[in-house]
């Protein structure tokens, strides 16, 4: 796919240069790649354009402001990514047909442009999802306690080029020959047909003389999307997180359904925590004094009676999940593990005390 060049690519000027850097810069450049001084030389011509467009949006503070947003997003990904590559360094254009899809009248069209990018111009014909779905596993932490995940989502955003109209720069539209206009075509015979979106112009009812270079005519670029997700202490494995306008296009809503990955020591049974803890055989006949961690990672010294049970549950208060104002308890349960083999000293030691304290075996 054709890239957008990047601005900042273009004037070979830093993403942070000031309003004066970049002046001059595009003084120098203009100077150089005017077509007084370069008369027959279409590639002069196109990059005084660039230059020319470039310089129209960054020295404009509101202008920039919006592009740096959707440079943010990879729309106008430059050749060897952001910041890479020299000054006028393209990639995917150039030739004598290009030059005509610029014309620095209309560059000041531009904050339409970006307007409609932010959604505040109608979303056309083309009917758009309300919602968007994806799913992410967190850690079981992260669910309990509530946290930040950074997803990444190639999502389609409007085409920064075209606006989301698929058409070049100059070209005229025309009523699409296939639909005639409706944007939709009927498949099926036999008195069963079924509309669907037109696969000549997309939906649109309409198609341009000449297709945008950016996005082929489809009026989209896909671009990988980071977004971060809130998780909310407490979530619960399936849940769905709505975020607000983080779906394609800016306009509809991304849903998160979220999957939560087991633990190795802890499970969940509403806001209880249980976490497994091992211990051995003198420690359940005897009693012991043992080490728990707690979720947020606090040392809790628990006492274990003399002849606790394999499986029994030990309470403490107020380290289990907290949600809406309510906080649950955690549970040890303990775990007891018996050698596997003993010498013949230690076979002598538990016959011994099989017989005094009466067990068969
Ligand atoms: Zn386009
Ligand atoms: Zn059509």
């Amino acid at each position: 796919m054709a890239a957008q060049r990047d601005y900042y690519q273009v004037l070979g000027v830093a993403e942070t240069a000031a309003t004066d850097e970049i002046k001059k810069a595009f003084r120098r450049l203009a100077k150089q790649h005017h077509p007084d001084r370069n008369p027959n030389n279409p590639q002069a011509a196109e990059r005084f354009k660039e230059i020319n467009e470039a310089h129209d949006v960054l020295s404009d503070a509101e202008k920039r402001k919006k592009y740096d947003q959707l440079r943010r997003y990879g729309a106008f990904a430059g050749p060897g990514g952001f910041g890479g590559g020299g000054a006028g360094a393209r990639r995917g254009r150039g030739g004598p047909q290009d030059s005509a899809e610029f014309d620095i009248s209309d560059l000041g069209g531009l904050g339409d442009i970006f307007s409609s990018i932010f959604g505040r111009r109608g979303a056309g014909r083309e009917a758009e999802p309300e919602e968007t779905e994806t799913e992410v596993t967190i850690p079981f932490r992260v669910a309990a306690l509530g946290g930040t995940v950074p997803i990444t989502l190639a999502m389609p955003e409007v085409c920064p080029t075209c606006g989301g109209t698929g058409a070049a720069k100059g070209a005229t539209v025309s009523t699409c020959p296939e639909c005639k206009g409706r944007g939709t075509v009927s498949f099926g015979q036999g008195g069963f047909a079924v509309n669907r979106p037109c696969p000549v112009c997309r939906g649109k009812g309409t198609v341009p003389s000449q297709r945008c270079p950016t996005c082929q005519g489809s009026g989209e670029l896909r671009v990988e999307k980071r977004i971060n997700v809130e998780i909310p202490a407490g979530v619960e494995e399936a849940a769905r997180l709505r975020l607000k306008n983080q779906g394609p296009k800016g306009r509809g809503d991304l849903i998160v359904q979220i999957h939560i990955a087991p633990d190795r020591f802890f499970r969940r049974e509403g806001l209880d925590l249980i976490g497994v803890v091992p211990i051995n055989l003198a420690q359940a006949l005897l009693g012991s004094r043992i080490k728990v961690k707690t979720l947020d990672d606090k040392r809790v010294v628990l006492r274990i009676p003399p002849g606790t049970q394999h499986g029994q549950k030990f309470r403490i208060p107020g380290h289990g999940i907290e949600k809406n104002g309510r906080r649950g308890d955690m549970y040890v349960e303990s775990h007891v593990t018996l050698p596997e083999k003993l010498s013949a000293e230690e076979q002598e030691a538990v016959k011994s005390f099989a017989e005094k304290a009466g067990l068969k075996y």
